[in-house]
Protein backbone atom coordinates (compact mmCIF):
# COMPACT_ATOMS: atom_id res chain seq x y z
CA UNK A 1 0.00 0.00 0.00
CA UNK A 2 0.97 3.56 -0.71
CA UNK A 3 -0.14 6.64 2.17
CA UNK A 4 0.42 9.68 0.75
CA UNK A 5 0.60 12.43 3.68
CA UNK A 6 -0.73 15.56 2.70
CA UNK A 7 -0.52 18.82 5.65
CA UNK A 8 -3.73 20.21 5.42
CA UNK A 9 -3.33 23.50 8.06
CA UNK A 10 -0.05 25.44 8.66
CA UNK A 11 2.85 27.39 7.47
CA UNK A 12 3.52 24.34 4.95
CA UNK A 13 -0.34 23.48 3.79
CA UNK A 14 -0.55 21.34 0.96
CA UNK A 15 3.23 19.78 0.80
CA UNK A 16 3.17 16.05 0.91
CA UNK A 17 5.20 12.76 1.65
CA UNK A 18 4.29 9.43 0.05
CA UNK A 19 5.15 6.41 2.10
CA UNK A 20 5.80 4.01 -1.01
CA UNK A 21 7.48 0.93 0.84
CA UNK A 22 5.92 -0.94 4.13
CA UNK A 23 7.55 0.19 7.12
CA UNK A 24 7.10 2.14 10.44
CA UNK A 25 7.09 6.10 10.16
CA UNK A 26 7.37 8.34 12.89
CA UNK A 27 5.21 11.52 12.91
CA UNK A 28 6.73 14.04 15.08
CA UNK A 29 8.31 17.19 15.83
CA UNK A 30 11.91 15.24 16.46
CA UNK A 31 14.81 15.23 13.84
CA UNK A 32 14.82 12.11 13.12
CA UNK A 33 10.74 11.93 12.91
CA UNK A 34 9.91 10.62 8.73
CA UNK A 35 6.86 13.52 8.58
CA UNK A 36 8.38 15.80 10.65
CA UNK A 37 6.40 19.35 11.78
CA UNK A 38 8.87 21.72 13.20
CA UNK A 39 8.40 22.70 16.61
CA UNK A 40 8.13 26.42 14.83
CA UNK A 41 4.94 25.31 12.79
CA UNK A 42 3.25 23.93 15.76
CA UNK A 43 4.62 23.83 19.09
CA UNK A 44 2.05 21.12 20.18
CA UNK A 45 3.26 18.33 18.26
CA UNK A 46 5.65 15.89 20.35
CA UNK A 47 9.18 14.95 19.04
CA UNK A 48 7.75 11.82 18.31
CA UNK A 49 3.98 12.29 18.40
CA UNK A 50 2.37 9.03 16.27
CA UNK A 51 3.62 5.72 14.86
CA UNK A 52 2.49 5.02 11.29
CA UNK A 53 2.72 1.42 10.46
CA UNK A 54 2.38 0.96 6.82
CA UNK A 55 1.51 -2.73 5.89
CA UNK A 56 1.33 -4.18 2.17
CA UNK A 57 -2.62 -4.10 2.69
CA UNK A 58 -3.51 -1.98 5.47
CA UNK A 59 -2.26 0.60 7.51
CA UNK A 60 -3.01 2.15 11.26
CA UNK A 61 -1.96 4.90 13.38
CA UNK A 62 -0.65 4.34 17.08
CA UNK A 63 0.00 6.73 19.64
CA UNK A 64 3.06 7.57 20.90
CA UNK A 65 2.76 10.61 23.05
CA UNK A 66 1.30 9.61 26.32
CA UNK A 67 -0.31 13.40 27.03
CA UNK A 68 -0.58 14.84 23.37
CA UNK A 69 -3.53 13.42 21.81
CA UNK A 70 -4.08 12.17 18.88
CA UNK A 71 -7.24 11.90 17.16
CA UNK A 72 -8.54 10.68 14.36
CA UNK A 73 -11.33 12.12 11.93
CA UNK A 74 -12.51 14.13 15.43
CA UNK A 75 -12.22 10.83 17.72
CA UNK A 76 -9.24 10.87 20.42
CA UNK A 77 -7.64 7.47 19.55
CA UNK A 78 -4.41 5.12 21.16
CA UNK A 79 -4.78 3.26 17.51
CA UNK A 80 -6.53 3.51 14.34
CA UNK A 81 -6.63 1.30 11.14
CA UNK A 82 -6.39 4.25 8.44
CA UNK A 83 -8.23 4.56 5.49
CA UNK A 84 -8.60 6.60 2.34
CA UNK A 85 -9.63 10.33 3.02
CA UNK A 86 -9.00 10.31 6.76
CA UNK A 87 -7.45 13.16 8.62
CA UNK A 88 -5.02 12.72 11.09
CA UNK A 89 -4.50 15.49 13.94
CA UNK A 90 -1.63 15.83 15.91
CA UNK A 91 -1.15 19.23 18.26
CA UNK A 92 -2.75 21.91 16.05
CA UNK A 93 -1.65 20.32 12.56
CA UNK A 94 -4.11 18.26 10.36
CA UNK A 95 -2.63 15.72 7.96
CA UNK A 96 -4.61 14.13 5.24
CA UNK A 97 -4.10 10.68 4.28
CA UNK A 98 -4.58 9.16 1.04
CA UNK A 99 -4.13 5.42 0.39
CA UNK A 100 -3.53 3.58 -2.59
CA UNK A 101 -4.11 0.03 -3.04
CA UNK A 102 -3.93 -1.75 -6.55
CA UNK A 103 -7.25 -4.03 -6.90
CA UNK A 104 -8.78 -5.91 -9.31
CA UNK A 105 -10.74 -4.70 -12.21
CA UNK A 106 -12.69 -8.43 -12.66
CA UNK A 107 -13.52 -9.16 -9.39
CA UNK A 108 -12.70 -5.69 -7.26
CA UNK A 109 -10.48 -7.79 -4.78
CA UNK A 110 -6.99 -7.17 -3.63
CA UNK A 111 -4.50 -8.96 -1.97
CA UNK A 112 -0.60 -9.46 -1.50
CA UNK A 113 -0.02 -10.80 -4.54
CA UNK A 114 -1.19 -8.30 -6.51
CA UNK A 115 0.00 -5.60 -4.73
CA UNK A 116 3.63 -7.27 -4.83
CA UNK A 117 3.29 -7.54 -9.07
CA UNK A 118 1.72 -4.35 -9.25
CA UNK A 119 4.80 -3.14 -7.83
CA UNK A 120 7.36 -5.49 -9.05
CA UNK A 121 9.14 -2.72 -11.31
CA UNK A 122 8.37 0.07 -8.78
CA UNK A 123 5.85 1.72 -11.52
CA UNK A 124 2.86 1.76 -9.58
CA UNK A 125 2.84 4.80 -7.92
CA UNK A 126 3.66 6.32 -11.56
CA UNK A 127 0.96 4.19 -13.29
CA UNK A 128 -1.66 4.33 -10.45
CA UNK A 129 -4.17 6.43 -11.92
CA UNK A 130 -3.73 5.29 -15.56
CA UNK A 131 -3.19 1.12 -15.28
CA UNK A 132 -6.00 -1.82 -14.59
CA UNK A 133 -4.87 -5.45 -12.58
CA UNK A 134 -6.18 -8.06 -12.90
CA UNK A 135 -5.09 -11.45 -11.10
CA UNK A 136 -4.33 -14.24 -13.60
CA UNK A 137 -7.53 -16.38 -12.94
CA UNK A 138 -9.70 -13.80 -13.38
CA UNK A 139 -8.60 -13.20 -17.18
CA UNK A 140 -11.13 -15.38 -19.68
CA UNK A 141 -9.17 -16.97 -22.23
CA UNK A 142 -10.37 -13.63 -24.35
CA UNK A 143 -8.54 -11.50 -21.38
CA UNK A 144 -5.35 -13.64 -21.15
CA UNK A 145 -2.25 -12.07 -22.69
CA UNK A 146 -0.29 -15.15 -21.60
CA UNK A 147 1.14 -16.19 -25.23
CA UNK A 148 1.18 -12.72 -26.49
CA UNK A 149 4.22 -10.77 -27.53
CA UNK A 150 4.72 -7.02 -26.48
CA UNK A 151 7.90 -5.14 -28.13
CA UNK A 152 8.99 -8.43 -29.79
CA UNK A 153 8.90 -10.26 -26.50
CA UNK A 154 6.69 -13.34 -25.43
CA UNK A 155 4.15 -12.99 -21.90
CA UNK A 156 4.90 -16.55 -20.37
CA UNK A 157 2.24 -15.21 -17.26
CA UNK A 158 0.24 -12.18 -17.11
CA UNK A 159 0.30 -11.98 -13.21
CA UNK A 160 -0.36 -8.17 -14.17
CA UNK A 161 -1.66 -6.45 -16.75
CA UNK A 162 -1.84 -2.73 -17.27
CA UNK A 163 -3.16 -0.81 -20.08
CA UNK A 164 -2.36 3.04 -21.02
CA UNK A 165 -3.46 5.32 -22.70
CA UNK A 166 -0.53 7.58 -22.70
CA UNK A 167 2.07 4.95 -23.07
CA UNK A 168 0.56 2.30 -24.89
CA UNK A 169 1.08 -1.03 -23.01
CA UNK A 170 2.68 -1.61 -20.24
CA UNK A 171 2.74 -4.97 -18.11
CA UNK A 172 4.85 -6.26 -14.97
CA UNK A 173 4.41 -9.79 -16.52
CA UNK A 174 7.27 -12.55 -17.02
CA UNK A 175 8.43 -11.99 -20.37
CA UNK A 176 10.33 -14.85 -21.95
CA UNK A 177 13.93 -14.21 -22.52
CA UNK A 178 14.63 -11.78 -20.21
CA UNK A 179 13.97 -12.78 -16.95
CA UNK A 180 12.56 -9.38 -15.61
CA UNK A 181 10.01 -7.55 -16.26
CA UNK A 182 9.81 -5.21 -18.86
CA UNK A 183 7.09 -2.11 -20.16
ZN1 LIG B 1 -9.39 -10.90 -9.64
Amino acid sequence: MIVTLTLLNGPRKNSSLALRSPGRYVIGSGELADFRIAREEDPYVAGEHALLDVAALCCKVVSLAGTNPLIVNGDHVRERVLANGHTIQVGLTRIGVQTLLPWCYRCGETGQDLVESADSDGRFWELNEIAVYSHPACLTPDHSFSGKSIAGMEIQRSWVVAVSALYGWHSTARLAGSGQSNR
